[in-house]
């Protein structure tokens, strides 16, 4: 079904780019208001925060939104789901997506590449630098006595 010619034009108002060439999918942004200068809103927000009762109803849903998961996640709070969400992204060194990032770390791919010799780039440059701390002995954890109970 995706295979159908879709044409038309767009709807405004909207930007559309693309390379003048044309060997590439244009790309576009379409929105129902486009970005406003707003000088009466409080520095330093940013301009283009729109201090209208419907932004803030937006936030209010998707906090609520969030506030639903945790419910199944058993309460964790709302500031650690926000992190976990950013979790998702690409690995360099795999060249691979994740969706969990602790989870790709686990993963045997990645695993072989941190304990393999092609980090020896940064080693290399790291040599060329002078370790000038103080290198403290370890802390050995005191030995406390043994005591026997007779
Ligand atoms: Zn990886």
């Amino acid at each position: 079904g995706t295979q159908k010619a879709r044409t038309g034009r767009l709807k405004k108002p909207f930007v559309k780019v693309e390379d003048m060439s044309q060997l590439y999918r244009p790309f576009y942004l379409q929105l129902t208001n486009m970005p406003f200068i707003n000088y009466s809103i409080q520095k330093p927000s940013s301009p283009f925060d729109v201090d209208k009762p419907s932004s803030i109803q937006k936030q209010t849903q998707v906090k609520l939104r969030i506030q639903t998961d945790g419910n199944k996640r058993g309460g964790i709070p709302i500031q650690l789901q926000l992190k976990e969400k950013k979790k998702k992204g690409y690995c360099e060194c795999c060249l691979q997506k994740y969706e969990d990032l602790e989870s790709h770390l686990l993963s045997e791919q990645h695993r072989n590449f941190a304990q393999s010799n092609h980090y020896q780039v940064v080693d290399d440059i790291v040599s060329k630098l002078i370790f000038d701390f103080v290198e403290y002995e370890r802390d050995m954890p005191k030995k406390k006595r043994i005591k026997y109970s007779i």
